[in-house]
């Protein structure tokens, strides 16, 4: 097992012939604390695999530097960084049997016939393979071959890390979920440093202790998922995170208070200066809330989810979101609308701006 630490980490990918390079990661800088659960969070094309691959040793990045407990092995090839791997798409042999694909990873690392039985037993009993041992991979369904990767990622003892890079896309619905508490169950028994990449909010935030938000080759946060939800450092953050997302709203500042649409806010932060920047406030669907005096909007769309009803509603040409119990009633004439000030948080030019510091 081992920390690891990324110093300035950036990778480009070589461009086409007379094109500048575009950097898949941009300037990675992030420590991987040993035996933690990290979920790595970010859309499709952000630079997640990328980041994996340059763990694994699968690629060199560019420029910067990467230590397994402050050892460089930025060159190292992966043979030498003892790390595990799971694909998005499984990686089988078909012709062998499920007991000979989950015991390749040990034959080949010389371990003795005895001990190969005994954990490609405790692997497969893990994964509900026990009874398929004997068959050939080639019969099973995608779900059962996924089971196979991830038993492969898994039954390496001594390994520095296990990543997982969007495990289970192909997995039905239900067996994903049981599959993703399995991970969390034995991160916890066996506490190898795991980092499980996902576009998925849902599957990282039950998956990771920590959550690793990235944005177009960049970390933009590290959090518990309370943090990411209460004071998402970057707007992108914000939206991405919650369901749904929360608001972002343009705003102005008046005598060092936030504005929106001409509606002076109450706020918690005690003055902000009016400097250069784009300035927006950001405010969770969860914390608006219809009031008797306020900011008057109109009401476009209501949706209902059971226990909440989503409200979407405007003003002066902004829409905003609001998360409210299915008790609450929607006022039938002239709605307004307040933000709670204790939630409400200002961003300039998409970072968060800190109540002590405008
Ligand atoms: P993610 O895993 O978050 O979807 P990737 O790390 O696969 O993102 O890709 C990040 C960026 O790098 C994307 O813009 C992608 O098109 C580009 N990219 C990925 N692999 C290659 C490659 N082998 N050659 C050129 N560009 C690549
Ligand atoms: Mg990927």
């Amino acid at each position: 097992m081992a920390r690891i630490d990324f110093n300035n980490v950036k990778h480009a990918y070589p461009p086409p012939p007379g094109q500048a390079p575009v950097y898949a990661l941009k300037e990675v800088n992030q420590v991987w604390e040993d035996g933690g659960a990290y979920a790595l969070l970010g859309p499709s094309g952000c630079g997640k695999t990328t980041l994996l691959n340059i763990i694994s040793g699968l690629l060199m990045p560019s420029a910067g530097s990467i230590l397994f407990d402050g050892r460089e092995v930025t060159q190292l090839p992966t043979t030498e960084r003892h790390i595990a791997q799971v694909f998005q798409f499984p990686v089988v042999y078909d012709t062998m049997t499920v007991f000979d694909n989950l015991a390749f990873p040990l034959r080949n690392r010389g371990m003795s016939e005895a001990r190969v039985n005994e954990r490609v037993g405790e692997i497969a009993k893990m994964l509900d393979l026990t009874d398929r041992l004997q068959q050939r991979a080639a019969g099973l369904t995608a779900d059962g071959k996924q089971k196979i990767s991830l038993g492969r990622g898994l039954v390496r003892e001594a390994v520095n890390a296990i990543l997982f890079d969007e495990p289970l896309t192909v997995i039905d619905p239900h067996l994903k979920w049981q599959l993703r508490s399995k991970l969390k169950e034995l991160h916890q028994q066996i506490g190898v440093t795991m980092i499980y990449v996902t576009h998925d909010q849902v599957e990282a935030l039950t998956f990771a202790d920590k959550v690793v938000v990235m944005h177009d080759g960049s970390v933009v946060q590290v959090g518990t998922p309370v943090e990411l939800f209460n004071r998402p450092r970057h707007t992108f953050v914000g939206y991405f995170i919650g369901s749904p997302g929360m608001n972002v709203l343009p705003c102005s500042v008046d005598n060092g208070q936030p504005v929106f649409a001409n509606n002076l806010l109450y706020s918690g932060y005690p003055a902000i200066a009016a400097s250069s920047g784009k300035l927006e406030i950001g405010i969770r669907p969860e914390f608006v809330r219809f009031s008797d005096d306020g900011i008057p909007v109109v009401i476009e769309k209501v949706e209902d989810l059971g226990r909440y009803q989503i409200v979407t509603v405007s003003h002066a040409e902004t829409q905003i979101k609001m998360l409210i119990s299915e008790d609450q009633p929607i006022p039938a004439e002239s709605p307004k609308i307040e933000f709670d000030p204790a939630n409400l948080l200002v961003y300039r030019d998409n970072w968060l701006m800190e109540a002590g510091s405008a």
